[in-house]
């Protein structure tokens, strides 16, 4: 196999944010014959049960492969030329902030990097947003509060070289399952590997767990805390790097001792059983991942944490460190490339005067956005509002996926004007649009994705694009054409806007910024197209390796920032009318709002339809039999799941994932529960704690 053989094509896995290498290759059908690039460091050739059926979900029947306006096939001419009047028209009239795009962790980077260009720079706005804002919002705001850069201090090779792995809100066996699979053949390797797992239910990622501490939802940051408290009192601090490179140490081990430990709802045995790993191993990673960021105080979570490894020094050396996992395959390429509306391009800040400057000169674009565009939560209460008039909703579900998915649903359905750009009209979303714009997918697509160790790859088309569909970045350079600014987004390939970008980069590094590829701002179509994956920074003495063991920070002063963090609980307040705390999240074998999974038979058999897990005592009171159902509601919706009694989940407590979708309550589009409660710092809304009322149906 060459990087693109004449068959077989080196790609990367499109679902989660492990970012497996995958070799797909054409069978002659229409199809693709997928298996594990051991070549890859991020997989070694390991797919899990979603990666390895991809070939099974590039079928054509519900493909969108013309444009759409009103429900009607249009010529490309006229979709893009309505698309750029309309959005000219609402800048005109009402300004730029009157016109937004949602986008996605799904898209590639050179697609996030044209779409970010386009409303940053050249309609002037900062409301561009992702659905990664649901997702790791809250890592994100953590890092830049400790570090000064949303930076992640680690690699996967830390994984093997631990002592202790503490999993904190993360179901890694069925959400990342190929690092699961690494963390169990690192312990195979290496018997006294010690795994703890935080986490309110008692996951499939717990078989693997020494220890399960079975956290009362929303006590992580109680936890660490208490962690913190004890690492001081035992004497474990690590003066000389805290003193060096650590600011806040005082105020927030004042605060982690005022902490109220009882807050996590365990014994007194597993507490010190966890300190006691914690404290008594050097080498420990803390990964974390949605138990942590979606909450209503996530980003004081991640700093709890963050305050851990800091406090001890215990970041940026082999086999140590925190560690966010991300949930889409380029959730971290969009950080990167500045697809939230709370940053710029690359690693930029979009609060600082200098940073805008510096890329509105770059791009000689003709504005600038002035500051944060709205977070995915407020856009959609401007949609509501009537003070978004023309919004382009690419690559994601949004009807289906924000909290409060009903009213997202009538917001988008009274906006003025809608785009949407997907794979196929036929999305709870798509069909709220009013221009409906056909784009490639993954096989057909190509550009770059960055895992979650930073490592990024690239994705490769395998198959040609289907009808008339069209790349991302492709339709968005369309349209800005059509708004007067061809010069500026005349790309001929996604090769030519990574250069683009890898100069851009450089100019951050001038910046002080960590994110520097500037080593590829001259890359040829041809390097690019055989671009093997690599860590950035890609530049300096830092080159592919971990960040912060010697203490240097992106903060003015350089020190890392410990922080107080009181914990806060979930906001939604249990009552007799709602007494059970919802726990929403992913199955093994589904992605997001199913648009390729479902295709897959063997993917279905897994999880075939919605469900709510429940103790058998709650089941039990409540009247509810296996597999009855239940009908769980509360003042944002309902929804009719399947009853799955467990005793893996606490009493008082229910889960039900979150990828079912369709109109009624039957179909189980559990976001419509969630209420849009967001973490003050992030933006991140807390799909973990919604309060519920359940019955028989
Ligand atoms: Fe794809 Fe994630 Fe599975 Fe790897 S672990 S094959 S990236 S879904």
């Amino acid at each position: 196999v060459t990087e693109r053989a004449a068959e077989t094509i080196r790609t990367t896995c499109p679902y989660c944010g492990v970012g497996c290498g995958v070799l797909a290759r054409p069978d002659g059908a229409g199809g693709l014959e997928i298996r594990g690039d051991r070549a890859h460091p991020a997989n070694a050739g390991r797919l899990c049960s979603k990666g390895s059926a991809l070939g099974e979900t590039v079928g054509l029947e519900d493909r969108l492969l013309a444009p759409q306006i009103g429900g009607q096939e249009a010529s490309w001419d006229a979709a893009l030329d309505l698309v750029a009047s309309k959005f000219r028209a609402a800048m005109t009239e009402h300004g730029p902030d009157a016109v937004a795009f949602y986008v996605s962790g799904q898209l590639l980077t050179e697609d996030y990097y044209v779409a970010n260009k386009l409303m940053k720079g050249f309609i002037g706005s900062g409301n561009i947003d992702t659905n990664s804002r649901l997702c790791m919002a809250s890592s994100v705001a953590g890092h830049r509060r400790a570090f000064g850069t949303d930076t992640v201090p680690g690699l996967y090779e830390d994984f093997d070289q631990a002592e202790v792995i503490v999993l904190v809100g993360s179901n890694l066996a069925w959400c990342h399952p190929v690092l699961y699979q690494r963390i169990a053949a690192a312990r195979s390797a290496n018997p006294a590997l010690r795994v703890v797992v935080v986490d309110p239910r008692r996951t499939a990622t717990c078989d693997l767990a020494d220890l399960h501490l079975a956290i009362a939802p929303g006590a992580d940051a109680a936890l660490f805390n208490g962690l913190l408290a004890e690492i001081a009192a035992q004497g474990a601090v690590n003066r000389d790097y805290v003193s060096a490179h650590v600011s806040g140490f005082d105020a927030a081990l004042e605060a982690a001792r005022a902490s109220d430990i009882a807050l996590t709802g365990l014994p007194a045995a597993d507490l010190a059983a966890f300190t006691r790993l914690w404290i008594g191993a050097e080498k420990v990673v803390t990964v974390y991942s949605q138990g942590v960021n979606q909450s209503s105080s996530g980003t004081d979570k991640v700093n709890a944490i963050l305050n851990c490894h800091l406090a001890t020094g215990r970041i940026g050396r082999p086999g140590m460190g925190p560690f966010s996992v991300t949930g889409q395959p380029n959730a971290m390429g969009g950080r990167e490339v500045g697809g939230l509306a709370t940053m710029l391009a690359c690693h930029l800040d979009i609060e600082n005067p200098d940073h805008r400057a510096a890329v509105q000169g770059f791009w000689a674009s003709p504005a600038i956005a002035p500051g944060p565009g709205l977070k995915a939560v407020d856009m959609f209460r401007a949609v509501e509002a009537g003070q978004i008039k023309a919004l382009w909703i690419i690559c994601t579900n949004p009807a289906v996926s924000m909290p409060e998915a009903d009213r997202v649903r009538a917001a988008i359905a009274g906006c003025d004007f809608v785009v949407v750009s997907d794979l196929t009209a036929q999305t709870d979303t798509a069909r709220l649009a009013d221009v409906v714009l056909p784009a490639t997918g993954w096989g057909e697509k190509d550009g770059t994705v960055t895992n979650s160790e930073r490592r990024i790859s690239r994705q490769r088309a395998a198959l040609p694009a289907p009808g008339q569909a069209r790349a991302d970045w492709q339709i968005m350079c369309d349209v800005a054409a059509r708004m007067g600014w061809g010069d500026q987004f005349s790309y001929k390939s996604p090769a030519e806007i990574f250069r683009e970008y890898a100069a851009l980069s450089g100019l951050a590094g001038l910046l002080g910024r960590d994110f520097d590829i500037s080593d590829f701002a001259t890359i040829s179509e041809e390097d690019y197209d055989t671009l093997a994956p690599f860590v950035w920074p890609q530049s300096g003495a830092k080159r592919g390796g971990r960040f912060f063991a010697e203490g240097h920070f992106y903060t003015p002063d350089r020190k890392a920032r410990m922080l107080a963090t009181p914990p806060r609980m979930p906001q939604s307040v249990l009552s007799a009318a709602t007494p059970f705390r919802l726990n929403t999240g992913r199955v093994r074998d589904h992605w997001h709002t199913m648009t390729r999974t479902a295709k897959s038979p063997r993917l279905g058999a897994h999880m075939g339809e919605p469900y709510l897990e429940i103790h058998p005592a709650d089941a039990a009171r409540l009247g509810l039999g296996p597999a009855t159902l239940a009908e769980v509601s509360n003042a944002q919706g309902r929804a009719i799941l399947r009853v799955l009694e467990s005793p893996r989940i606490a009493p008082g407590s229910v889960f039900a994932p979150m990828h079912w979708t369709g109109e009624t309550a039957a179909a189980g589009r559990i976001d419509a529960l969630v209420p849009a409660i967001v973490d003050p710092v992030s933006g991140q809304p807390e799909s973990k704690g919604a309060a519920v009322q359940i019955a028989p149906f």
